[in-house]
């Protein structure tokens, strides 16, 4: 496997090919002749033009469209077996269709990269097999005859020791004369072999139990387990997964983030052993090209990683699991742009499989689909051991401010940080900082500068000097005080986790500080190494931004601050609110989660706001329940989908003109159907230049999807070599 095979044999087939290059140009079929042996889902070398080129085989067939004279050979076959399986040769086709991306790059998301870059192949080591001892030594051969007596004794062994026992050329004899035979033996690279624990077998709760049976009895496919933060949703996804294996089938378990996947992995090793594989690009080249073929060669039959490991070389997939639904990492921000719910979906309703999705805070697109009836919705409301939620209390920082308290941290959570400190607990202190963009906000009333005609926050850009809003590109000129109370602090961007350090420093001397965030964690376990310090409690105190904020369990956390819960509420995107609950509900579900009753400070310049409100009351209900009407009033998704056509290019001057072309085509369908079309223009984007690239963007808002394919269609015919054109389809991020 791995090294590719060149081969001469007679050529009685036909093979249908991609080749492994994203381009338009070349996104068709081509064929070659092939020995009979091949089979589709192969990777092969192929002549194409003057020189040799990777590609796939997709199909083989005895009959070709062209006379077999014109066509040349395949040269070579990688593998022993075709890395892509039939169930994913059928999704390339609906993925390149679906995001209007080359076949090849819809292939590619079936891959590691290193293998198809053929920079890893698997680790071989070499093992002495003993044969016979029937075969004449001459009695000089001492070291032979030891060797050999000693291998018949224990079979086999390594080869390196043995050499080291008996000298390499004895052993090499040994070989020659046929006594002993040498193997080449592929060994496994073992990610994260020192984890395991907390896998034990646990005894369902009732309410457990009762989901597992709806999830397992239900004829719906999908399910939603909404349970709040420590009810126990591992529990019934690794149940869901168990039942699975015992009837033969194999499970994908996707979680959002990195440092959340070894605590996950640990669970699922020891309850699962090796059948659990490991995917994600933490990883090592080896140890994921040794993963990714221990799940295509059956060995390993459930497969746990973030997005990309919905691509996972499995079959007879019987679940799917999508912990911690709501979050955005589940859609891909590079080509192809692909919603992982809609792979999932895709790969559930090939195999029959059961997909979950779980979340404290499901999305309020998924919620609406549950609520519908399209999904099983499955609620959870109390937590395992009966513990309560914790209390959340709210600071007003406007307050801390009139009082001339400067220090980012108001007097409520200096109290509650010493009081859990003499206790002996631990506290974690959060910062919001997702996305996070510079936004006008009176540190003295809390007023926040919203756009007149979209009701979302505006965004401060300093290039211009100008408050611009993301959804419809209108400028305001920027504020000196506020139009409010007339308060001159109003330009509002937080602080960084150093400088919270540094404060915590100096208020409690003797506290143990750990910091989690970009700058400080680095290798592909730097999250994992100061979550197990924390978890060790080498420290009493974790300070960070989101890296922090799910899937955590530390029993003697009994104190989470969040130091700027409005940061996210202002983010200029109509998802703020919801993100802001997701993300108040997901970190103070920190605290708590053991014996001791969990605190949450809340620290807020709008204590009254709604968001706030539901949030520190785990109103779940009344906070959909707003949302969703407001979403409703001012038609943003799921009443309506946004879709952003971007253009870049080096070339201003094209990037201009292409914006134009796209943009009337757009026009025209509109004209043809303006009932399709609540909000339609052409812009800069946010950011008007990324690594050199003139970025334009026609924005819109639309009615339903009746005019996406249409759309999509307007971009691939205008993008060029020069000049990238795509679409996005509800932004995660609008910069
Ligand atoms: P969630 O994923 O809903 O936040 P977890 O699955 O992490 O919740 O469960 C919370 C805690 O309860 C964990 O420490 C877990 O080990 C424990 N737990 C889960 N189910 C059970 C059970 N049936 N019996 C005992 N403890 C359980
Ligand atoms: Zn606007």
């Amino acid at each position: 496997m791995g090294k590719p095979q060149y081969i001469t044999l007679n050529f009685i087939m036909y093979a249908k090919v991609i080749v492994d290059i994203a381009h338009s140009r070349v996104d068709r079929i081509f064929e070659y002749s092939c020995p009979d042996s091949l089979a589709a889902g192969s990777r092969v070398k192929v002549p194409f033009g003057g020189r040799t080129v990777d590609g796939f085989v997709i199909g083989v067939s005895r009959a070709s469209s062209y006379p077999a004279e014109k066509l040349r050979p395949v040269s070579a076959v990688f593998d022993e077996a075709p890395a892509i399986l039939p169930e994913c040769l059928e999704l390339t086709g609906l993925i390149s269709r679906r995001y209007r991306v080359p076949q090849a790059a819809a292939l590619r998301l079936f891959l590691p990269s290193e293998m198809r870059q053929g920079k890893v192949h698997e680790a071989y080591k070499k093992f002495a097999v003993f044969v016979t001892d029937e075969i004449k030594l001459p009695a000089s051969a001492k070291k032979q005859s030891a060797a050999l007596g000693y291998l018949k004794e224990v079979g086999e062994c390594e080869l390196a020791p043995l050499c080291e026992k008996f000298g390499r050329g004895a052993i090499n004899s040994l070989s020659d004369k046929g006594a002993v035979e040498i193997q080449a033996r592929k060994i496994t690279r073992n990610p994260f072999g020192g984890l395991s624990g907390g896998g034990e077998k646990k005894t369902l709760t009732p309410a457990q139990l009762s989901a597992l049976e709806s999830i397992e009895s239900s004829d719906k496919q999908i399910h939603l387990i909404h349970g709040v933060t420590g009810s126990g949703k591992t529990e019934i996804y690794l149940n869901v997964i168990d039942g699975q294996l015992r009837r033969g089938k194999t499970a994908i378990f996707l979680v959002p983030e990195i440092s959340l996947t070894p605590q996950m992995l640990s669970q699922l090793r020891s309850r699962f052993g090796g059948a659990a594989a490991i995917l994600h690009s933490g990883l090592s080249a080896g140890e994921r090209f040794d993963e990714w073929w221990r799940l295509r060669s059956g060995e390993a039959k459930i497969a746990i990683g973030a997005r990309s490991a919905v691509f996972a070389p499995l079959e007879n997939i019987g679940a799917i699991i999508i912990d911690e639904e709501h979050d955005s990492s589940y859609i891909s921000e590079s080509a192809p742009r692909y919603s992982t719910f809609e792979i999932a979906e895709m790969r559930a309703r090939y195999n029959g499989a059961k997909l979950v999705l779980g979340s404290a805070t499901p999305s309020v697109e998924t919620y609406v689909r549950a609520k519908d009836g399209e999904l099983g919705l499955i609620t959870l409301t109390e937590r395992i051991n009966g513990n309560p939620m914790p209390e959340i209390i709210i600071s007003d920082m406007r307050k801390e401010v009139r009082r001339g308290n400067n220090t980012g941290f108001s007097l409520a959570l200096r109290e509650e940080l010493d009081k859990t400190l003499s206790d002996g607990n631990q506290a974690i202190i959060y910062l919001n900082r997702r996305g996070y963009s510079r936004t006008v906000l009176c540190r003295d009333c809390g007023y926040v500068a919203k756009c007149e005609n979209c009701d979302v926050t505006l965004t401060y850009h300093s290039e211009d000097n100008c408050l611009k809003c993301h959804y419809c590109g209108a400028k305001y000129r920027m504020l000196t005080a506020c139009p409010d109370c007339g308060g001159r602090h109003v330009l509002y961007n937080g602080t960084g986790t150093q400088r919270v350090v540094a404060d915590l420093k100096s208020l409690f001397p003797s506290a143990r500080i750990l910091r989690m965030d970009n700058d400080t964690v680095s290798g592909k376990d730097g999250h994992y190494k100061i979550l197990k310090k924390f978890a060790e409690r080498q420290a009493d105190i974790l300070v960070g931004t989101q890296m922090i904020a799910k899937g955590h369990d530390f029993p003697s956390v009994t104190l989470v601050g969040i130091l700027d819960a409005d940061m996210s509420l202002h983010f200029s995107d109509y998802r703020s609110g919801e993100r802001t609950f997701q993300l108040i509900t997901q970190v103070a579900g920190r605290s708590g989660r053991a014996g001791d009753k969990g605190k949450v400070v809340l620290q807020t310049y709008s204590p009254e706001n709604y968001i706030l409100r539901y949030a520190a009351s785990y109103d779940y209900n009344g906070f959909f329940g707003n949302e969703i009407a407001l979403r409703k009033a001012t038609g943003f998704p799921p009443y309506s989908l946004i879709c952003r056509v971007m253009v870049t290019s080096e070339d201003g001057d094209a990037a201009l003109q292409t914006l134009k072309s796209v943009f009337f085509a757009v026009e025209d369908l509109r004209k043809a159907a303006p009932g399709e079309f609540i909000f339609l223009n052409k812009m800069h984007s946010p950011i008007k230049k990324i690594q050199g690239k003139i970025r334009y963007q026609v924005l819109m808002r639309l009615q339903s999807k009746a005019m996406l394919e249409k759309i999509y269609d307007i971009a691939v015919a205008n993008s060029s070599g020069d000049c990238l054109v795509y679409v996005e389809e509800n932004p995660v991020n609008l910069s």
